[in-house]
């Protein structure tokens, strides 16, 4: 289990705003949700990397998170379905465990689940299958 560095805390400034964009898209709340869970996204492929997996595809997280606006971001609103956490993070599995620590920290191992020819994410469970996101899409 790693806990997440003093760095993570929220220390990183915000983006550049970016002024092109209409006002009725601009949603300051869900700007700073997105960029925490960036923020994490980004700490967990440092320690992965340091614990020799560059590719976090092939990684599942378990991620322990007494933040609850990061925990209530990933899980209930922005990422309605466990598919799209899977599409951000880029990792075969994110799990959001009940925080009963007093810091967020995240678990990382290897998948077991192979890669899909069409997505390229290890998400299909046999060798040159398609996963099931992709069967839908295929309609087989
Ligand atoms: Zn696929």
């Amino acid at each position: 289990m790693t806990e997440v560095g003093e760095h993570f805390q929220d220390t990183h400034p915000l983006p550049m705003r970016c002024h092109h964009l209409l006002d009725s898209w601009k949603d300051e709340t869900l700007a700073r949700k997105f960029h925490q869970v960036l923020v994490l996204k980004e700490e967990i492929l440092r320690q992965a990397a340091l614990e020799g997996h560059p590719d976090l595809r092939q990684l599942e997280v378990d991620l322990f998170t007494p933040n609850m606006e990061i925990s209530t971001a990933l899980a209930l609103k922005e990422f309605d379905t466990q598919a799209s956490l899977c599409e951000l993070f880029q990792s075969p599995s994110i799990q959001i465990l009940d925080g009963s620590t007093s810091k967020d920290s995240f678990f990382l191992r290897g998948t077991s689940m192979k890669l899909c020819p069409r997505c390229r994410l290890y998400a299909s469970h046999s060798p040159e299958k398609l996963c099931l996101r992709c069967e839908k899409v295929i309609g087989n």
